[in-house]
Formats: C-alpha cells, structure tokens, sequence
C-alpha cells in the first residue's frame, strides 16, 4: 500500500499519540499537614518529606507524591546488648562503630530509647546477609534490647529471658516500623540468622514464636505442615539425612551456608542459628525430625518461589 506524504505523517502522529498516552491516569490526593508531613489516599499515615530548600526556586508539590517507589529498608533486625542500660547507651551513643536504631531498656516503665534517625544507616548488623542480600546496615532498622545474653556453664550455654514488659514494647515498636515500611515477615529476623558464625542474639529465650501468634510479627510455620513433613520424615534415609539438601534448603530460606555437603562446623552453627529462631527447645546445631519438618514446612509457606 502506498500513502501520500501528508497521510504517512498523520499515521505517525496518531501511532504516537496513542502509544504515548497513559493507559490509566492513577489520581492521589494529598493534604499537606505542614511544610514535610503529608498524608494521602494511597497510604493515609503521616509522612515525613526529605526534599532540597533551595534559595532560587520553589520545589512543587503539584506531582507529588508519585506512586512509582518502595522503601529502602527491607529488614528489621533484632538484638539483645549483653550489657546493663548504662553501659548499652554508652556503648551504642559513643563516637565509633556501634550503633542501632533503638534501644529498649529492661525497666518497665523507661522510655525507648531513638538514637540513629530511621532515614540514617545504624551500625548494628556488620558483616550480614540474608536470602543473598549482604550488608545488612544499608536496608535494615535495628533494635538492640538491653538483655546479659547469656552465660557458659561447661558446653552449655544458659541465656536470661525477656521480660514480658520488655517483648510488648518490642512488639509495639516491631510492628510500627513493621508496617510503615511494609517489611515481609520472613525479613524480621534476628542477629545470628544474618550473620550465624559469629551473632548468637537474640537467642532462644527471645520468643519469636509468641510475636508470630499474638502481635502478626515475622514469619511462623503452620502446624499442619509440619506435621505433613514429619510424618515424610525417615532417619538415616537420603535424602532426609543429605547434609547438601538440608544446606540447600537453610540457603532458600535466606541463611548465607556453603553447599560442602558436610555436616562440618560451619554447619553446625548455622542450624543453630536456625533453631534459635524456630526450635529453641534443642539448639544443639544436630538435625532432628522436626528441625527437618520445621525448615520444610517454612519454605513451602514463604519460599516456594525463591528457587
Ligand atoms: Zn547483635
């Protein structure tokens, strides 16, 4: 087919005019409360504006706020202080490397502590990783619980337990931050599920369990698929007993672990890590039937598509 000049040009410009307009023009409304707290239909809570004040131009709302973003926090990590409030504040206040963004006293009746604002990065994670992200600090908000971690008697380790005061405030502060920046609940997570070899905080007394049940924080495996797995589950059979299945399945969950398929000391440790979170009553770093059932039935429900 042969077209004229003038037509060829009008074909083009209708071609363009169509593929340039928007399919669905997305309309927010948004109330200024004062120069850089706003709220919108889109997310109704207060917000904080960070934004340039320059003396030569006015910066315009008139596009804002656009709906094309996501937070950058990602994580919430969580941490006990193995020292008294003095000393923590001392130690996570103080000019160096060490810092969160809050700290929770072990008093009932004390304020939470803010000291590192949320939009700055706290150092309080180190070298971390998590479901392949590393450098926790760059993505994460951590909270440091003034908590004496825990003592060595012999081979076993003995750790104090939380107050029931102390976990609310955690809890209410959790789900806070939980919920404005719309953290996933596989990525609440402790110190040691980030950096396994050498964090054992929060420990096992630290009752992610109860945070799961009574407050919606973190991740939690259903009953009925554990059972399902335990009822799969056959000692000294591959490959329920393949060291490399199991390391391949701490990995999909988010646990940093080279594949040797061994069941060497690193291992070991990362399993513990594991059991601190989700099986506190044996945290001994050896796979049993549920700890087998447990890692399992996690990845079904949170997992299922990491691979
Ligand atoms: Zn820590």
């Amino acid at each position: 087919m042969k077209y004229s000049i003038p037509l060829y040009f009008l074909l083009l410009t209708l071609l363009f005019l169509i593929s340039c307009s928007p399919q669905e023009k997305i309309i927010v409304n948004t109330k200024i409360i004062r120069d850089t707290v706003y709220i919108s239909d889109i997310n109704p809570k207060y917000q904080v504006i960070t934004e340039a004040v320059l003396p030569d131009y006015v910066i315009s709302k008139k596009n804002f706020p656009s709906v094309a973003f996501n937070n950058r926090i990602k994580f919430l990590v969580l941490h006990y202080t193995v020292a008294d409030y003095p000393t923590s504040v001392r130690i996570l206040a103080q000019k160096g490397r060490v810092s969160s963004h809050y700290l929770i006293s072990a008093q009932p009746n004390d304020t939470i502590d803010i000291l590192v604002s949320e939009d700055k990065r706290a150092w309080h994670a180190g070298v971390s990783s998590w479901n392949g992200t590393e450098n926790l600090n760059d993505t994460s908000i951590g909270i440091e619980i003034v908590n004496d971690g825990y003592i060595s008697i012999k081979d076993s380790m003995i750790f104090t337990p939380f107050p029931e005061y102390q976990i609310k405030k955690v809890a209410t502060l959790a789900k806070n931050i939980i919920d404005r920046y719309e953290i996933e609940p596989v990525n609440v997570i402790g110190h040691s599920d980030i950096a396994p070899l050498r964090k054992q905080d929060p420990g096992p007394m630290f009752p992610w369990e109860q945070l799961y049940t009574e407050y919606n924080i973190g991740a939690w495996y259903d009953e009925f698929d554990k059972q399902y797995f335990l009822a799969q589950y056959i000692p000294d059979v591959y490959p329920y007993n393949s060291a490399l299945d199991f390391q391949k399945a701490l990995q999909n969950y988010g646990y940093k672990i080279a594949l040797t398929d061994n069941w060497d000391k690193d291992t070991e440790l990362i399993i513990r890590a594991f059991q601190w979170h989700f099986r506190p009553e044996k945290a001994d770093g050896i796979v049993d039937a549920e700890t087998w059932a447990i890692l399992h039935a996690l990845n079904k429900k949170y997992r299922a598509n990491n691979k």
